[in-house]
């Protein structure tokens, strides 16, 4: 396939495969980060992202995950294996898979050289394959180290970055050598997203209340995410060409990523709108934050039996005058009175517009949490139950407080 005559590919480079070359990451001795920074980086670019592969220093092994990766899509970056030693056969598999020889390059030779010399030291030989290259391919440069890359054209327009393994050498190299290539070449297409930051609902059920189609559509994709802090709902788009096969109506259009994007989620806020409490990379700190701007008011908290998970959760913030953490009273039968008293107190101790007292404490497996909020709109106490007991439940605990005390302060801004 790699060797088909077919007249090169204008089209942007759509699909990608990364690859990580090297036994350290099969081994588990190195952890593969460069496979999800370039992940990110191409799905940023509009670039759909079909595979991370890992792969052992061993060439057949190499050759073949090239091979199948130039199948599946029409961009294939790969890092490591691009050292001096024998074990690195990067420069030998992709020489493979093109059916091309590698010469020594006579610049990068000299430019090598020239790094030993100025340290006063001779040149390994075993050196002489990091100046290697095939006719397809041009180096990219590496003023960080000694392995330059490849970015190989190959005749079908499919495209080949192979860079090397050290983060801080593969990371400038990706930024300032290969994407502005790509993105001259043409590089994937105009992407859209928008997500949604979900409370007081867990994921299977977000799932169920989106439904199947919704969550297996390829282009707008929306998925769920089940973060620390809440349910994420991601949706995201490409430009949609009109089908090639000629499915589309008659003179139908591109429709953009943009569209894509605010006709789902048109439907994610009709299904999960109650739920909703921010939309992007907004946290709970940032979120309460916002309205407390809004209404000019400060904070303070009093929590009982959450190892000062509220706090940690909040955070070093300036409208937070006061946050005290105890252990739990374990003479109290009821935490609701006990709570409310509790967040009068500390309101008016630390001279605050806003009190807030939490009560966590172990129920069965569960966690009960007490959360009493006194605005001057108003006095409240919820009762919720934190899935989980121990570090869990508190950190839960915790979360859900931060939900009690945002939804009190978006209906104060409402009054
Ligand atoms: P190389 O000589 O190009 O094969 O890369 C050598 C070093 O780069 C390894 O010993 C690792 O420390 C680092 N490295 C290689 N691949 C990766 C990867 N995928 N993610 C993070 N670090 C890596
Ligand atoms: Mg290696």
């Amino acid at each position: 396939m790699t060797n088909d005559p077919t007249p090169p590919l204008l089209a942007p480079l759509r699909r990608a495969c990364i690859l990580s070359i090297g036994s350290e990451l099969t081994v588990g001795d190195t952890r593969d980060t460069n496979a999800g920074e370039l992940a990110r980086a191409l799905t940023a670019e509009g670039v759909a992202v079909e595979r991370l592969t890992a792969v052992p220093d061993r060439l057949e092994v190499v050759v073949e995950a090239f091979t199948a990766a130039l199948e599946r899509a029409e961009l294939v970056l790969s890092t490591g294996g691009l050292g001096p030693t024998p074990d690195d056969l990067t420069r030998e598999a992709i020489a493979a898979v093109c059916g091309e020889t590698p010469i020594v390059d006579p610049d990068l030779e000299r430019w090598l050289r020239g790094l030993w010399r100025r340290r006063g030291l001779p040149f390994p030989e075993i050196n002489r394959k990091q100046a290697w290259i095939i006719p397809s391919s041009e180096a990219l440069p590496n003023p960080n180290g000694t392995a330059p890359g490849w970015f190989v054209r190959r005749p079908d327009g499919r495209v080949l970055v192979a860079m090397p393994g050290p983060p801080r050498e593969m990371r400038p190299m990706w930024h300032d050598e290969a994407l502005p290539r790509l993105r001259a070449r043409a590089l994937g297409a105009p992407v859209a997203a928008r997500t949604y930051r979900l409370m007081g609902i867990g994921e299977s059920q977000v799932a169920e209340l989106l439904g199947e189609a919704l969550l297996r559509a390829a282009n707008p994709i929306v998925a769920t995410y089940a973060r620390a802090d809440a349910v994420d709902v991601r949706i995201s788009a490409t430009d949609a060409p009109p089908a090639l096969d000629g499915a589309d109506a008659p003179g139908a259009r591109v429709r953009s990523a943009e569209t894509l994007v605010a006709e789902a989620a048109t439907v994610v806020e009709a299904r999960l709108g109650p739920h909703i409490w921010a939309t992007g990379d907004t946290t709970w700190p940032g979120a309460i934050g916002a309205h407390l701007a809004d209404l000019g008011w400060r904070l303070a908290t009093n929590e009982r039996g959450t190892g000062g998970q509220l706090g940690a959760l909040l955070g070093d913030v300036p409208w937070l005058r006061l946050g005290e953490a105890w252990s739990i009273d374990d003479g109290r039968a009821d935490d609701g009175p006990a709570a409310l008293e509790a967040a009068r107190a500390v309101r008016t101790r630390a001279e605050a517009e806003v009190g807030v007292a939490v009560r966590a404490r172990l129920d069965g497996d569960d966690t009960k949490v007490t959360i009493a909020v006194v605005t001057p709109s108003g006095e409240d106490v919820d009762e919720r139950t934190a899935f989980l007991g121990g570090g869990q439940g508190r950190t839960r605990a915790a979360l859900a407080t931060a939900a009690v005390v945002f939804a009190r302060l978006r209906d104060a801004r409402r009054d």
